[in-house]
């Protein structure tokens, strides 16, 4: 079968690779309807030593499921599933808490162990946990935004969430890009009264306006906290969604906390340490998240997306085949991309 093969920073190919099969009995096998290419798959883009063997990139996915192994039980050929980024076994005491991401017997998809779903198939361990069959035939109009529930709107809820957002509040998302997007609709979602995105692509700030941001901030660093203490009585906001995961972003999340706020943090860290410590403890900021526990955020986020009350595919602004993915990779890492969607 043909998937994307990442060898070291910029050197994306497509090429052919073993079947996608049943290994342990608990797998199943999906055939990939839709991929996409994640903001946190750049990282390696821009930084992974080389690799002789490389590795199979990929963690978002909606497919049907071609087989499964002799003790899945609740996961059927022939189901039309949604592939949450993490795989996990659906029993033990975290997914029970619904933090899926910490599974004990659970990992990540498009890692060197297991390979990802930028490709025609993928393998899935612990099928019966891992995969939300969505009981529906696969609908051409809806297959974007259920392609982000297995991350990037999970995701964005998830920073909604760590950050407390409830009715009423005064919200501020840092980062434009399609998790930030995303956070954007959560924050709406659960009722934010003021929702101000930091960014300054002009694309993805008309995306932000149309899902709910009340304001925008496009100054960086001092400028921009100082910026929204002006739209906020001088106060700072209640809830910030962190959507970069780098150094400046983090700092700028905690100066527009306001006492007593918290900071919901889904942008993968780049740096070993958090920054703001001391502003942060002085003013009582709570500063949570991590991966987002998608699978367990599907049930919650669907039945909206089935009724077209949120669309969060639109943070899709281009679709290539599997051919066009080095292509789509160096779209989203010039930022001529918000998001790219692959259908193998
Ligand atoms: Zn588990």
């Amino acid at each position: 079968m043909r998937a994307t093969v990442m060898y070291s920073a910029g050197d994306v190919q497509i090429e052919n690779v073993p079947d996608a099969q049943i290994i342990e009995p608990t797998d199943a096998v999906i055939r990939v309807s839709r991929a996409c290419v994640c903001g946190s798959d750049l990282w390696p883009y821009q930084k992974m030593e080389r690799s002789e063997t490389g590795r199979v990139m990929g963690h978002e996915a909606i497919g049907v499921v071609e087989d499964v192994g002799a003790e899945v039980r609740r996961i059927k050929r022939g189901d039309f599933v949604i592939m949450p980024f993490a795989f996990s076994d659906g029993t033990c005491v975290f997914c029970h808490d619904g933090l899926q991401t910490s599974c004990i017997h659970g990992g990540f998809f498009g890692t060197t162990e297991v390979a990802g779903a930028q490709a025609e198939a993928v393998r899935i361990p612990l099928a019966d946990g891992t995969l939300f069959p969505l009981g529906i035939h696969a609908d051409e109009t809806l297959m974007a935004s259920l392609l982000t529930l297995s991350d990037v709107m999970g995701t964005g809820h998830h920073a909604a969430v760590m950050a407390n957002v409830t009715p009423g509040k005064i919200v501020a998302v840092v980062g434009d890009g399609a998790v930030g997007l995303c956070g954007v609709i959560a924050a709406k979602r659960l009722g934010a009264e003021q929702i101000i995105i930091l960014g300054r692509h002009t694309d993805r700030i008309a995306l932000a306006k149309n899902f709910g941001a009340t304001d925008v901030v496009s100054e960086r660093g001092d400028e921009a906290v100082e910026r929204v203490r002006e739209l906020t009585d001088g106060f700072g906001v209640h809830s910030v969604l962190e959507c970069v995961g780098l150094e400046q972003a983090m700092d700028t999340a905690i100066g527009i906390a306001r006492p007593g706020g918290a900071v919901g943090r889904v942008g993968v860290p780049q740096e070993q340490t958090i920054p703001g410590s001391e502003p942060a403890f002085y003013n009582n900021v709570t500063v949570g998240g991590g991966p987002a526990p998608v699978r367990a955020y599907i049930e919650d986020l669907l039945p909206d997306v089935l009724e077209g009350k949120i669309e969060p595919g639109r943070v899709f602004d281009r679709t290539v085949d599997l051919d066009g993915v080095p292509d789509g990779y160096r779209a989203m890492n010039d930022r001529k991309a918000i998001k790219v969607m692959v259908t193998p």
